[in-house]
């Protein structure tokens, strides 16, 4: 199986202070993993480009779109909320993450390659269609799925969210959409504190109790996940790829293990190559326990690409 590598350089420019968890650190280890354990070498790197306007504003407000620029940084930073900053080249870094996105979804429809995975930072999935929050400041994953419905002609594309925080970005401008059904899980009372009444039909919500494990995770793809997936039969997968749900990561409390990570990975491509021929686009969204953020990848990367 053919699998893009999407990434840019920009990703490791956009920081938000020292010590902030959500650092440019994250995709430099992912990389190296990548090169060094010589899954790259199977996989078709790609520089990401920037997303245009008329890319971004299918998921988002012209009128947010313009503010997001006017509040761009020449230096320091630029406070959006008391944990999401912009630096000055976190604008660029939004751009072509969402870029990333776009590009992906555009070769994966094309049947260029198989898949794709878009190692980009800011991440996306808390960006609401008129909000920046969370670390997020344009929704690359909602971006892609109008991308692959509006202009590539798509008339089914799934969501599969298993990072540990409700993406309620993405669920703010995709639900009442019924061209996509959004499936999720996310550790319930943790950020954003809501996710547990869904917003829309098209939402598969599972919010997970803390502590509950990778036991509760299996459960939820087996018993919730799949029959919406397979029932809505997407021509597309796009993942938000989040990896804090991780025993190693102090986000969170759900005690996922690199083995619940692969057999996720495992369950996530058995469901697109049930539906659509294997097409699928995971995107980068959490994950900051770096070691283990690192590991979950490649081995993430390496079962999309048939490597393991
Ligand atoms: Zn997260």
């Amino acid at each position: 199986m053919k699998v893009a590598y999407i990434s840019h350089p920009s990703s490791l420019d956009h920081e938000m202070g020292d010590y902030h968890p959500e650092c440019p650190e994250r995709s430099a280890a992912i990389a190296d993993r990548l090169l060094l354990r010589g899954t790259l070498d199977f996989l078709q790197a790609l520089d990401a480009p920037a997303a245009s306007d008329e890319q971004i504003v299918r998921a988002h407000s012209a009128r947010y779109l313009a503010e997001l620029r006017a509040a761009a940084p020449a230096s320091g930073f630029h406070q959006v909320d008391p944990d999401t900053a912009m630096n000055p080249h976190t604008l660029t870094a939004a751009l072509h993450a969402a870029g990333a996105g776009v590009l992906a979804v555009e070769k994966v429809v094309r049947g260029e390659v198989g898949r794709a995975f878009c190692n980009v930072r800011p991440p996306g999935h808390h960006a609401e269609r008129d909000q920046a929050m969370g670390f997020c400041f344009l929704n690359n994953v909602a971006i892609a799925v109008r991308h692959a419905l509006d202009v590539l002609g798509l008339d089914r594309v799934a969501v599969i969210d298993f990072d540990v925080h409700h993406g309620n970005g993405t669920e703010d401008i995709l639900a009442g959409d019924e061209r996509v059904l959004m499936v999720s899980s996310f550790q319930s009372g943790l950020y954003p504190f809501n996710g547990e009444i869904a917003k829309g039909t098209n939402m598969c919500n599972v919010p997970l109790p803390p502590y509950s494990g990778g036991g509760a995770l299996r459960e939820a793809v087996q018993e919730r996940w799949i029959p919406a997936l397979l029932a809505f039969d997407p021509q597309l997968i796009v993942v938000s790829a989040g990896f804090d749900a991780h025993r190693e990561d102090d986000m969170s409390q759900m005690g996922w293990t690199d083995e619940d990570y692969e057999w996720l990975a495992r369950r996530i491509v058995g469901i697109a190559e049930a539906c659509c021929e294997g097409r699928m686009v995971s995107m980068l969204e959490g994950g900051y326990a770096i070691p283990a953020l690192a590991r979950c990848v490649d081995t993430h990367v390496r079962i999309l690409a048939g490597l393991d």
